[in-house]
């Protein structure tokens, strides 16, 4: 271990926020970033290790004392370059990654106090390289080959970001008028502004990348049209997994009951919280089923929208939701209630068939199923019901199937998600490669993009592109082939 300075915060540097009475009016930001004095007292607490165990629990494997050590020094264009060979949204990922789960619970300083804020550093300065337009300046000498790419998350950005620099013509299909998948259609803008998500897009756009929005593949061309009649040399699927899933209880049918993609959507991409074209009749009393990211979203959007009274569901307890802890924390102090053990079990409506209340039962937790975690059990006689103006269901997603349907030789696995080989990303489609959502169920965004990364590795090489010299520099080229996430 390499020690830079004699007394070492064993605290995490606070990182401003946004007060939570006012910011659940409304859609700014709720964590406002550290200032660069403060990333600097932040990044003094890092030991910089030599045998560094944050980084084997980074998904794509940052160098995290190398940046941290640039940052540190003072030198944020080379911060950014060593962020930018393994992640190329760090600006994104620091916002939005599970840290506490993944780099940071492995940090050494998190045995005798908090480990460093990795992501918080990583977000310094993934908004130093946007504000600095730093993301994009490589010119690509081009090769003649053209690839599409169909989805524009960040698996579909990923892909085109490492090929376009590569110097291929790439073309991605987006079936939404707005790019950026998950990242603008789900995640709220408290959360993630858009301002980040669209400059990253326009990195896009400069080195070259067509968009073509509002174009459904499989619809308005199959896969087999892409390869053999439009001329694209490959292809990349990462259209995620957005299919809401609902947990068939009487009244589902109800007015007011949505799944959290359809309500996000609404909000995020169709301006509902501007009382636009498509306004949101929430009511006072909003009820979120499930109690991962998904649920928190939808919950504290429901709060930004005017609803009085918002409460999370959930079958198990506050210590196995999937949630990350900042996003519980910060839900907390903005208001919304939780019921945890809590099992909804039907739906009731009023005559003219809107919901008006969920009837539960409390639940208990048992022995520990096959994951480990310990099984809820329904208590003997412990019925309730909750006043629900609306009901949003947030119990997850699976993969949308009009790829598949329309490519009936694409192998799918019983859940639907697409088959690849897992070193090249390649489906069983000579040319056709897949990545994100689609392949491993609803995962994280690191995950999306890293797979957006190998795909594309995949493509140069199958396309005869990939040059030896090229392998593991600059490109983050040996990030571990991650099926699914844990
Ligand atoms: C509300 C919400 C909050 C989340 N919060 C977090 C978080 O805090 N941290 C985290 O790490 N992860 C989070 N996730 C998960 C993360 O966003 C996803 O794992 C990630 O976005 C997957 O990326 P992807 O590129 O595979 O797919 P997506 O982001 O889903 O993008 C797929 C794109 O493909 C397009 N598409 C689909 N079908 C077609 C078609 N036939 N033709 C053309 N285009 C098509 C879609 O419109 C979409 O734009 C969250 C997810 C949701 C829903
Ligand atoms: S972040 Fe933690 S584990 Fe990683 S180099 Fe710094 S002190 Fe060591």
């Amino acid at each position: 271990m390499e020690r830079r300075s004699k007394t070492i915060l064993r605290q995490k540097v606070a990182m401003p926020e946004a007060p939570a009475l006012e910011r659940r009016n409304g859609f700014q930001e709720v964590s406002l970033g550290y200032t660069p004095e403060l990333a600097k007292v932040e990044a003094d607490r890092c030991l910089l290790c030599k045998k560094p165990l944050c980084v084997p629990g980074c998904p794509v494997a940052i160098d995290i004392p190398g940046f941290i050590r640039q940052l540190s020094d003072g030198n944020l264009p080379a911060a950014y370059e060593i962020l930018k060979r393994s992640n190329p949204l760090p600006a994104v990922c620091g916002r939005v990654c599970p840290q506490e789960t993944q780099c940071e619970v492995k940090c050494v300083m998190g045995r005798k106090g908090e480990p460093v804020a990795i992501g918080r550093l990583e977000r310094f300065v993934g908004d130093w390289g946007v504000a600095h337009g730093a993301a994009e300046e490589v010119e690509a000498r081009l090769t003649g080959k053209k690839v599409a790419i169909v989805g524009s998350g960040p698996a579909g950005i990923a892909c085109a970001q490492d090929l376009a620099r590569a110097g291929v013509a790439v073309t991605i299909y987006e079936a939404l008028h707005e790019v950026g998948g998950v990242l603008v259609y789900g995640i709220p803008p408290f959360r993630l502004p858009r301002k980040i998500v669209n400059q990253e897009i326009e990195g896009l756009k400069r080195l070259g990348v067509r968009i073509e929005r509002n174009k459904v593949i499989g619809k308005i061309f199959t896969i087999e049209q892409l390869l053999h009649t439009k001329g694209f040399d490959a292809v990349f699927i990462g259209t995620g997994a957005g299919l809401p899933k609902f947990m068939g209880i009487p009244g589902e049918h109800l007015n007011g009951v949505m799944s959290a993609n359809e309500f996000l959507t609404r909000v995020n991409l169709m301006h509902g919280y501007e009382k636009a074209d498509t306004p949101i009749g929430m009511g006072d009393s909003v009820i979120v089923i499930g109690a991962g990211n998904t649920a928190l979203d939808a919950a504290r959007t429901a709060l930004r929208m005017g609803a009085k009274e918002v409460t999370i569901v959930y079958r198990r307890t506050e210590k196995e939701s999937p949630a990350r802890l900042e996003e519980l924390r910060h839900a907390t102090e903005e208001g919304i209630q939780f019921c945890w053990l809590t099992q909804p079990v039907r739906l009731h409506g009023d005559v003219n068939g809107s919901v008006v209340a969920m009837e539960c039962l409390r639940m208990e937790l048992g022995e520990p199923d096959l994951s480990g975690r310990r099984s809820p059990r329904p208590v003997t006689g412990s019925e309730f019901r909750i006043q629900a103006d609306t009901v949003i269901y947030a119990l997850g997603t699976v993969a949308n199937p009009i790829i598949a349907r329309s490519t009936p030789c694409l192998k799918v696995n019983q859940q639907g998600y697409l088959e690849i080989d897992p070193q090249t990303q390649m489906t069983s489609i000579p040319g056709v490669f897949a990545g994100g959502d689609i392949v491993t169920g609803s995962a994280t965004v690191i995950l999306a993009l890293g797979a957006g990364r190998r795909a594309a590795q995949g493509i140069l090489q199958y396309l005869g592109l990939s040059r030896e010299e090229e392998r593991g520099e600059g490109h983050g080229l040996t990030m571990p082939a991650v099926s699914r996430a844990g």
